[in-house]
């Protein structure tokens, strides 16, 4: 017998799709509800590891991921001027030999091929829409939601990110997340390589990865002192800033950032957030996916996959274990790792960029931990 028929999934990011698709693979009936009544995310670019597109792979999506997006096999190690120093090959994931090292896609367009890939597997999917109450008793969970409707559930699973509202429910006296002191600024600009590359600046460190055969996105953080408000209007301005020292194809994209005529870079600015909570990551019949339990910075660009990783790892225990406690506990047991190593080496490698630390140091953590994720999960 079915340990779970019916399973409710809050929040239709990246994680809460994912699961979707997993649960209804195994015939479970899928009610999916997302706040964001568009269902679509904020217009930057995301980079996709190795690890993360062998975990889409599993979902099923990956041939349209690799379609749609962008792709690539090494980084280009440049100074701030664009001169090549050197090429690092990126391995692909193990048991993934037939995949890129790596591959990056506007956000908007991946959202929308997990969620074609969501309505396709017949999840009942509803937007606009969020919970009102949840009460649980040892059989099932009742919910009642914002729009007065209310259902009874086997499981409820909170996707909904990093200010997650069911995280309440399972983890009251969790204080939330924390700024790191770094922000991320991200732009949309023409791709001119076939690799990923990264611009070393003195104080900055620039990259820039395709999205599409013809896109690629701009990334930079910089530091920052407290989680202050930049005003939209500000943002060509303090981007251009940060980019001062940088000649070459940044030079040229900073230059047309100033120039009112050019507003296309779709430009996205955030204040970087994180925490990694300790397991039990359930409470009865109540789980935390994704965000709402490892909020990761993106230094190793790992976030998205290991919201993927935990939606699949999730939907197999759930599959073999006997119990819901069992399987819970199960999930995450085996995720808990692979998601504190990203959370972890990202953060350090915050706290080296921000204090001018060791350059060693960084790569160090940076390739020990790439190194681990190609592991299977
Ligand atoms: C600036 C930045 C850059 C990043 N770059 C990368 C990168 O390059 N590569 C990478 O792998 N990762 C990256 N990440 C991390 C990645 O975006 C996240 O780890 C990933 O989106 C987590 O997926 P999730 O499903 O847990 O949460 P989300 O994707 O945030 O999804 C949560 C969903 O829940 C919905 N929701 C919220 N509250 C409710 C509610 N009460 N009811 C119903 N729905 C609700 C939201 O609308 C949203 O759709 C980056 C993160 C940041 C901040």
């Amino acid at each position: 017998m079915a340990l779970v028929n019916r399973i409710l999934i809050i929040g239709g990011g990246i994680g809460g799709m994912c699961a979707a698709i997993m649960l209804r693979r195994q015939g479970i009936d899928v009610d999916l509800v997302e706040l964001n009544p568009q269902w679509a995310p904020d217009g930057a670019g995301i980079t996709i590891s190795g690890p993360t597109l062998r975990g889409l792979r599993e979902v099923g999506v990956i041939d349209e991921v690799l379609k749609r997006g962008g792709s690539w096999r090494a980084v280009d190690i440049c100074d701030a001027n664009g001169k090549v120093n050197a090429t690092v090959p990126i391995a692909p994931a193990v048991g993934a030999d037939d995949l890129p090292g790596c591959a990056g896609i506007m956000r908007s367009v991946f959202a929308d091929i997990l969620a074609n890939a969501t309505r396709n597997t017949g999840a009942n999917v509803r937007l606009g829409l969020s919970f009102e109450t949840i009460n649980q008793d040892d059989d099932g969970v009742d919910v009642l939601f914002t729009n007065g409707s209310r259902q009874r559930y086997d499981l409820v699973i909170g996707a909904d990110g990093v200010n997650s509202a069911v995280r309440k429910l399972v983890m009251p006296d969790f204080a939330g997340p924390k700024f790191t002191g770094q922000g991320s600024w991200r732009a949309v600009v023409p791709r001119l390589r076939e690799n990923s590359t990264i611009y070393m600046g003195s104080t900055t460190k620039a990259g820039m990865n395709p999205i599409s055969a013809t896109e690629s996105y701009l990334f930079v953080l910089d530091k920052r002192d407290g989680l202050e408000f930049i005003e939209q209007e500000r943002w060509p301005q303090v981007l251009a800033e940060l980019l001062a020292e940088f000649g070459g194809a940044i030079g040229e994209f900073r230059e047309g950032l100033l120039d009112a005529s050019l507003k296309n870079h779709r430009l996205l600015y955030r204040p970087l957030m994180g925490h990694m909570i300790g397991a039990p990551w359930h409470k009865g019949r109540i789980v935390l996916l994704g965000d709402a339990v490892h909020a990761t910075t993106p230094h190793l660009a790992s976030g998205a996959g290991i919201a993927v990783e935990g939606a699949i790892v999730l939907a197999e225990e759930l599959a073999r274990r006997h119990s819901i406690e069992g399987a819970l506990t199960a999930y995450a047991g085996r995720h808990y790792d692979r998601a504190r190593l990203v959370v972890s080496a990202s953060g350090r490698m915050g706290e080296i960029e921000q204090t001018g630390g060791s350059l060693e140091e960084h790569t160090r953590v940076m390739i020990h931990a790439q190194q681990a994720l190609r592991a299977p999960i």
